[in-house]
């Protein structure tokens, strides 16, 4: 079992697949994009695989698959087949941008692997455009409705930005009157690869839950597990729910039972913090199982208390973005 300095036990794996994407959304990456990884630095299919394996024989039972954009990577679904047939794995879960999921739904469903986050920062197309910087409006949309069609338990992140989708927020909730999706509205942290910085935020989790009293003053609270990121409510007389995510406030990092691989091998034990390890040359070497297991241990024996604490230790945090972090 793994269980950090703060007794706090780990249980959920964040595991990036590649750094790379196919869209440019202003919040995460600058239109330039950032110095992406060489090939030979990102981990391979078999390297994720066995870290995979690994990591739930020592007691992580939820893996969330992010990047960068999860299915840029063409083999991707060599490690989802691999994943989905590992036993006390009990949740297997994809973020993504949904641009490029269209080929592989089915057997996602086959698989079992139905939990998907799906990246959806507007509901009009040109402010979609506007952020992501790409004209791929038209296929989310249309991956969306089928992935819902097709009885996917979605949750749709909508990350926050002051001055650029907060006319969407109460437009977005119409989607859970009547389909059984989750809108998570995060707050924006900067994560940017240095495109902006800011030390405050104006739309924060009170702030956008009480815009969104002024339409929906009749919420409840949805009792959510301990672990939980989001604070989750539901609408009355709405099939959906929608939830809020203090990602710049954290209020939840008290009960973190994540843990993050980047992409390159990076191990990061808090958002707000820098890699703590690198585990890549150690698979490359002799003895691999043994010294990632052990450098596992030791990353998680020094955790930070909490991401305020982390950032503190971490001066050039954010400098970084988003796509290499993971999410
Ligand atoms: N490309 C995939 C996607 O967009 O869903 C997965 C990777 S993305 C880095 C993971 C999540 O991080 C997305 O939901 C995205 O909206 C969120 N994210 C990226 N940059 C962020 C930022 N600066 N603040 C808050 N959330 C951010
Ligand atoms: Fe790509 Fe996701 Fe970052 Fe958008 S948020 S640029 S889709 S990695």
């Amino acid at each position: 079992m793994l269980i950090d300095n703060h007794n706090r036990k780990i249980n959920y794996l964040r595991l990036a697949v590649t750094d790379r994407c196919n869209l440019r959304c202003n919040y995460c990456m600058p239109e330039a994009g950032i110095n992406f990884a060489e090939n030979n630095k990102l981990l391979s299919i078999e390297e994720l695989i066995t870290v995979s394996e690994n990591l739930v024989e020592l007691g992580i039972d939820k893996i969330r698959i992010t990047g960068g954009e999860p299915f840029v990577r063409k083999d991707l679904m060599v490690l989802m087949r691999k994943l989905a047939g590992i036993k006390a794995l009990k949740d297997i879960s994809v973020t993504t941008n949904a641009t490029l999921i269209g080929n592989h739904i089915d057997e996602l469903k086959a698989l079992g692997i139905t939990n998907i986050n799906l990246s959806l920062d507007a509901i009009d197309k040109e402010t979609f455009e506007k952020i992501t910087r790409r004209s791929q409006y038209e296929i989310v949309h249309r991956n969306l409705l089928r992935l819902i069609d097709e009885d996917f338990n979605i949750r749709i992140n909508f990350v926050v930005l002051d001055g650029q989708n907060t006319q969407d927020i109460l437009p977005i909730l119409e989607l859970t009157k009547h389909h059984n999706v989750s809108v998570r509205f995060l707050e924006e942290m900067p994560f940017n690869g240095g495109s902006r910085t800011f030390n405050t935020i104006k739309w924060d989790y009170k702030y956008i839950l009480e815009y969104i009293q002024t339409k929906y003053p009749d919420i409840t609270l949805i009792p959510s597990e301990k672990t939980s990121t989001s604070i989750n409510y539901k609408i009355k007389n709405h099939v959906g729910s929608f939830g809020l995510i203090p990602s710049f406030s954290r209020t939840f990092c008290g009960s973190c039972n994540r843990l993050r691989i980047s992409a390159t091998g990076d191990v990061i034990t808090c958002l707000y913090g820098k890699p703590v390890a690198n585990i890549r040359e150690v698979l490359r070497a002799h003895q691999a199982k043994e010294n990632l297991r052990d450098e596992i241990q030791k990353a998680i024996s020094t955790r930070a208390a909490n991401g305020f604490e982390a950032q503190q230790q971490n001066r050039g945090v954010f400098d970084n973005s988003m796509t290499s972090i993971g999410g």
